[in-house]
């Protein structure tokens, strides 16, 4: 699993700062999370074959996290796409590109599904047989989603010396990988235990950005390898927080200790600020492994 960030900074785009984008690579899925100007640019900048894109998730439609969405949109089109487009966001999202696309008569070569959301609950938004994606609602200046990335556990592998030592038949390989035991011709049952390694330890992702602190997301992320939290601001302009509704580093570790995660990358940073390291500074006072997104850096679980 590997994260690529984009861009990490809140509001507008700058010279060396982007707004909000991030690419996850999951078990062969190149899932694009929030959509910020400049994600083409920034994409073409990481070498990433975005034209593999299928499923992009936006957290909200505040234009740091979505005003890129169109012209990337706009772009597949151009680049003779064909393969279809899914795109989970807010309800609204749908309205706002087609409208644009409408109006510059524009519409896609390429089929372009919305999935809405609404909900104030978690919800699973999409599964397949490797991977699960869920909402972690949180609380902003509007309506607002994290993702939960989760891989599903893979099967079980096969102890080939323990499967030929009993001369187990080929036809039983299926179900021993789910973990079933074995009878033998003679009546003596075989412990899967015996005959099969455990899978690979799954790893799980955690998107938490724009949010308040709001320690009612912990139970759903706990232990997550790796958390994505925002941290707009210093403690010294907590303040703030209430009424921007966003988060303080110190607020970040906060729940990534609660939440006893892996590791905890913190963004969204607020170009008020001269020096990223104060971010981390703060956050490590509560949280010792504390990482800081930057345009351009990758994080690999
Ligand atoms: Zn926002």
């Amino acid at each position: 699993m590997k994260l690529n960030i984009l861009g990490c900074y809140s509001a507008t785009p700058r010279t060396l700062n982007n707004p909000t984008a991030q690419i996850l690579e999951i078990k062969n899925h190149l899932f694009l999370i929030d959509c910020g100007e400049g994600t083409q640019v920034q994409l073409r900048k990481s070498k990433l074959k975005f034209s593999r894109i299928k499923r992009i998730f936006i957290s909200h439609l505040h234009g740091d996290h979505f005003f890129g969405l169109p012209g990337l949109i706009s772009t597949f089109r151009l680049l003779g796409r064909e393969a279809d487009l899914h795109i989970y966001g807010p309800k609204g999202i749908k309205e706002a590109i087609t409208l644009l696309l409408k109006l510059g008569d524009s519409w896609t070569n390429y089929r372009l599904f919305f999935h809405e959301l609404n909900s104030k609950d978690s919800e699973l938004i999409f599964e397949d047989d490797k991977v699960t994606v869920h909402t972690i609602p949180l609380t902003h200046r509007v309506y607002t989603n994290g993702f939960l990335f989760r891989e599903k556990p893979a099967s079980r592998s096969l102890n080939v010396v323990a499967v030929d030592k009993y001369a187990i038949d080929k036809s039983q390989f299926t179900n021993i990988k789910k973990g079933k035991d074995v009878t033998l011709d003679d009546g003596s049952k075989i412990s899967n235990a015996e005959l099969t390694f455990n899978p690979p330890k799954t790893k799980s992702y955690a998107f938490c950005s724009d949010t308040m602190y709001q320690e009612n997301i912990v139970p759903q992320i706990k232990e997550v390898d790796l958390l994505y939290h925002e941290a707009t601001f210093l403690d010294t302009e907590q303040h703030l927080c209430l009424k921007t509704k966003h988060s303080t580093a110190k607020e970040a570790a906060t729940i990534a200790k609660k939440a006893n995660v892996g590791q905890l990358v913190l963004g969204h940073y607020s170009t008020r600020y001269k020096s990223l390291e104060m971010f981390k500074e703060e956050a490590q006072m509560i949280f010792d492994n504390v990482l800081l997104a930057e345009d351009g850096r990758t994080f690999e679980v």
